[in-house]
């Protein structure tokens, strides 16, 4: 990693963003602006078009304008991929900028940042644009003198609403599929991470994207947001976030013009451990990690612990001490292992989890406090929480924090029913050397995705989407067109 230059780049001042709509930067219709804070050292960053109910609605009329204009929509396959894999070459370009920037408006570790925010976002797209033009429709099985063609059509104007946490590699997860299937997007990024979309949106323009095919409104979600899932013209509504804003999305689809509502939710998801792991070591090093990266912020963190009983206090011992070695701060310094939270309110709703868990009785077995606030960022030592039970709130609601819940089980049947005890179901893992075992519990447990001796870093080709609260969308693999193409039959007469 170029250390100059990310030196050179940390303190470059960023000019206030407008909104991008319809090729163009545009302020917000009232003119109002809102300031981006950096969770590095809690100062004004910059400031953004605080979007208004008006500016969602002209961007879905522009995305509207060129669908139907078929200025995307009605190119050749071939054509939106060469454009795509362009755009994907720029993204790839300008990484080390987009990564430095997005560190400084939501604090993520700057290698992991590279990894897995520009860089990740261009393999995205180049991977949809690369298999847009692999699809072929169907010729159904039908008796002689008829044919019935299925045909997969672009669903339309695609309204995508995304969270803080990973925007540019979320944020590909949709545009990806929903560009090279042709649709137009309006795009919705979280208030405090908002200038990589927004910059790889104009990139996009660069790369031969035309006027609103891809639009971007900031803002807050209450009005942008709301403006998007309640508009008659959204064919379809893509969310990532947290599970009370998805309901409100339902009900807006169901109060307007019934749009597809897909929904990536939260997670509370349980990494499980047996004493046959086959290296504890190692199991203890990716729990860590799988809790602890980026603050916490990752919508399938390893956020509860369960151990067998009869390893767990060797287990908690060693996670403590791995843990204290992990590296908190400045999350420009590549080596740094856990970086800022995310804002001011997220690092008061993780500590107000641990507060209540010591005022329950519960053990802080390391962390547990706000550190580094000589600095004015908000950073948190990661937090392990040992004998909670079932019942704790800790245990039960997503915390989106470093703070990690420890329970033992003695039975598989046990490990079961605490790993499926909460309304989550997004991840999982299971460390065990026995092969039945393993597979046993990938089926018996209720997650979109369960790891076997590993956590994390399951790549493209494979879907990630929830169960239960957890949502009911995928995003990635080629599972992901199906959200924005629609079948069509053709019932012919020959
Ligand atoms: P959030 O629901 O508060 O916000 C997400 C987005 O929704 C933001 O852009 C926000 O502005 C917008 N929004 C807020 N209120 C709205 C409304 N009334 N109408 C329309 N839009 C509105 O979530 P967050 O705090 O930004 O993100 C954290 C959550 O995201 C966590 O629960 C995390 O688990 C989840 N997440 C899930 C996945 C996944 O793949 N399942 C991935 C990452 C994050």
């Amino acid at each position: 990693m170029d250390q100059g230059r990310i030196a050179e780049l940390r303190d470059l001042p960023v000019p206030p963003a407008r909104h991008l709509i319809d090729g163009a930067p545009v302020a917000a219709s009232d003119g109002g602006e809102m300031e981006v804070r950096s969770p590095l050292n809690g100062a004004v960053l910059t400031r953004m078009a605080k979007g208004t109910r008006a500016d969602a609605d002209s961007a879905v009329a522009a995305a509207r304008r060129a669908f139907d204009g078929g200025v995307w929509a009605g190119l050749a396959p071939s054509a939106r991929k060469a454009v795509m894999l362009k755009w994907a070459d720029l993204i790839e370009r300008n990484a080390l900028e987009l990564a430095v920037l997005g560190v400084r408006e939501n604090g993520t570790e700057i290698g992991m940042a590279l990894k897995a925010e520009p860089m990740s976002a261009a393999a995205t797209i180049r991977y949809y644009a690369e298999s847009i033009d692999k699809l072929y429709g169907e010729i159904a099985p039908t008796a002689p003198g008829t044919l019935g063609l299925v045909h997969r059509e672009p669903a339309g104007v695609v309204g995508a609403i995304v969270p803080w946490n990973f925007p540019l590699m979320i944020g590909a997860w949709k545009l990806g599929p929903a560009l090279a299937a042709g649709c137009s997007v309006v795009l919705k990024p979280a208030e405090t991470a908002s200038l990589t979309l927004l910059r790889i949106a104009e990139l996009a323009l660069e790369a031969g994207l035309p006027d609103g095919v891809l639009n971007v409104v900031t803002g807050p979600g209450s009005d942008v947001g709301a403006a998007i899932a309640e508009s008659m013209d959204v064919d379809v509504l893509v969310f990532t976030g947290s599970g009370p804003t998805g309901r409100r999305l339902l009900e807006a689809s169901a109060r307007s013009n019934l749009k597809r509502v897909y929904l990536e939710l939260g997670g509370k998801s349980p990494n499980i451990v047996f004493a046959d792991a086959p290296d504890l070591d190692e199991a203890v090093k990716v729990a860590a990690n799988g809790i602890f990266r980026n603050a916490g912020q990752v919508c399938i963190a390893g956020s509860r612990l369960l151990v067998e009983r009869s390893i767990h206090d060797t287990f908690v011992e060693k996670l403590a001490a791995f843990t204290e070695t992990m590296k908190v701060g400045d999350p420009l310094d590549p080596g740094t292992a856990c970086g800022a939270v995310n804002s001011q309110a997220q690092l008061e709703r993780n500590l107000a989890f641990v507060e209540e868990a010591r005022a329950q009785g519960r053990t802080i077995a390391t962390g547990g406090s706000r550190i580094l606030t000589e600095t004015g960022g908000y950073f948190m030592a990661p937090t392990v929480v040992t004998g909670v039970q079932p019942d704790d709130r800790i245990v039960r609601e997503e915390v989106f924090g470093p703070v990690l819940a420890v329970q033992a089980f003695d039975t598989e049947d046990e490990a079961v029913a605490l790993a499926n005890g909460t309304d989550y179901g997004l991840a999982a893992a299971v460390w065990t050397a026995d092969l039945s075992r393993a597979h046993r519990m990938v089926r018996r447990i209720r997650a979109g995705l369960v790891h076997v001796n590993t956590y994390g870093g399951s790549d493209l080709t494979v879907p990630l989407g929830g169960v239960g609260q957890s949502g009911n969308g995928h995003d990635k693999s080629l599972h992901a067109f199906d959200k924005y193409l629609d079948l069509k039959t053709a019932w012919i007469k020959l």
